[in-house]
Parts: C-alpha cells; structure tokens; sequence
C-alpha cells in the first residue's frame, strides 16, 4: 500500500545534536480504503471476539446534549447519500429530493438510550504490523473500542483498549444509537509505518526552545530559507517540529487519522 508521508524538509539533528536522544521511534496507521476482514488490522471493524466473552457495554451516563441520537445505520446512509452526491458533475442536482427527504429524516433522530449502550469497534492492530506495541503473555493485538457518546466532562467517546490473541470470530452486536456520526468509524484497512518522531518544542527544555527560537541556530545549519522569517523565526521552525511531529508519527493515535 503507498505511504503519504513526505520526507523531512531537513534533518533536525543537523540543527540541534542534542536532539538525537530525544528521536524515538513511532508507527503511523494510515487508514486506506478497502474492506477488511476480522484478520487483517483494521479501523472500524469487524473485531476478531472471544465467542465465550460478552461484548462490552457502557453504563453512561449518557447525558442529552441537544442534538438527535443517530443509529449507526442512519450514520452509514448518510454518507453514502453524501458520497454519491459528492461524486455527481458539478451543475447536476447535488441531492435527488429522495435524499433530502431521507436527511430529514434522520435529522429527527432516535430516542435517546436510558440502557447500557454496546461499545462500537475502532480498531484492531496486530503485534505483526506494529511492532512497537508491547502484549502481555501470548496476546498478538490490541483492540480498540469505544461508547459512541460524549462522556462529561470531556466531550469524547469512553475508550477501552483490550488485549487478545487471535481467537474465534464472533459478530458483536451495534449500539442502537450513537450520539454523532464522528463516533461511528469508517470501516478500513490500515497500512501501518515506523516513523522517527520528536517531542512537541513546549515538552523541550528551555534552552533547547531558545535554541529552536534565535534565528541564528537555522542560519548557521544553513536550514534558514530567507530573511522574510527572521522577524518571527518561530514560523519557520514550529511547522518543523509541531507539524512533523504531528505529521510522523503522534503517539500511537488509535484512529491514525493521517
Ligand atoms: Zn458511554
């Protein structure tokens, strides 16, 4: 599978030695299309499951928040209602009336749960594929699942991570309604990368953000492009540690959304 990640515009040990210690290695999950199997790493799903072990549930709270409850169908319609209408010659209908119809149906929305809610499955990556990943005893992946509502006080699914070894395949059951459709994941393959990422500069001590800051330090490299960021020479330099670091790697991002 082709990899997006682009090379580095310039080593950052060249610039700063002391930077070398801090490299550590991080794996990228580039989400690819595709429909993947319960023995494949994947985002979405489906999981492998222990058949003889309960799928998990979240017992809340599940506190209203103003918006429609969706169910993970009416999520799916959607977006192929919107991928079909995505994908129609600019001047034609974007949306048939069908389709409009059927948004506003879902826009109504679903009761609200008042019961334990079925956790969705997120992702499954195998040891094989990430070797960074650290199993206890003879487990070979990791699952990732989540409850698809926003849990007080951060507004974010509750995640359980569980470690398995490759066992019987069972289908788990869907929650029947979620609280936004970013809570459902995109069923798809992964295609995961080793990459060598650095601390974000606010985790640096301060002599090395002063270094990364005196526009001296990128000139002497011979990194600086021109004069135009010498009055704000963090410009140039945060897109090279921020953004890189976020962009080679991020710590094991369960969602690899890159
Ligand atoms: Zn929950």
């Amino acid at each position: 599978m082709s990899r997006t990640t682009p090379p580095r515009p310039l080593e950052i040990t060249a610039v700063l030695p002391q930077m070398a210690l801090l490299a550590r290695t991080a794996t990228r999950l580039h989400p690819r299309a595709g429909s993947p199997s319960p023995h494949d790493g994947l985002g979405g799903g489906p999981l492998l499951w222990p058949a003889a072990e309960p799928w998990p549930y979240c017992d809340g709270p599940h506190v209203p928040n103003g918006n429609p409850a969706l169910s993970p169908g009416d999520v799916r319609l959607r977006r192929r209602i919107r991928a079909a209408a995505a994908s129609r010659p600019l001047g034609q209908l974007r949306f048939t009336p069908e389709e409009v119809a059927i948004d506003k149906q879902i826009n109504i929305g679903r009761p609200w749960p008042e019961d334990p809610v079925a956790m969705l499955p997120v992702a499954q990556l195998y040891v094989r594929d990430v070797p960074l990943l650290r199993p206890p005893g003879r487990a070979d992946m990791l699952q990732v699942v989540w409850c698809p509502f926003g849990h007080p006080p951060e507004p974010k699914p509750r995640t359980a991570l569980l470690w398995r070894s490759a066992a019987t395949v069972t289908t788990p059951p869907e929650p029947a309604v979620v609280q936004a459709d970013g809570y459902v994941p995109e069923p798809c393959l992964l295609a995961p990368e080793q990459v060598t990422e650095y601390p974000h500069p606010m985790e640096l001590s301060e002599e090395l953000q002063e270094r990364l800051q005196d526009w001296n330090t990128w000139q002497e490299a011979g990194a600086a492009p021109d004069s135009s960021y010498e009055p704000a020479p963090e410009e140039f330099h945060w897109p090279r540690t921020v953004h890189r670091s976020r962009l080679e790697g991020r710590r094991l991002d369960p969602l690899g959304t890159y």
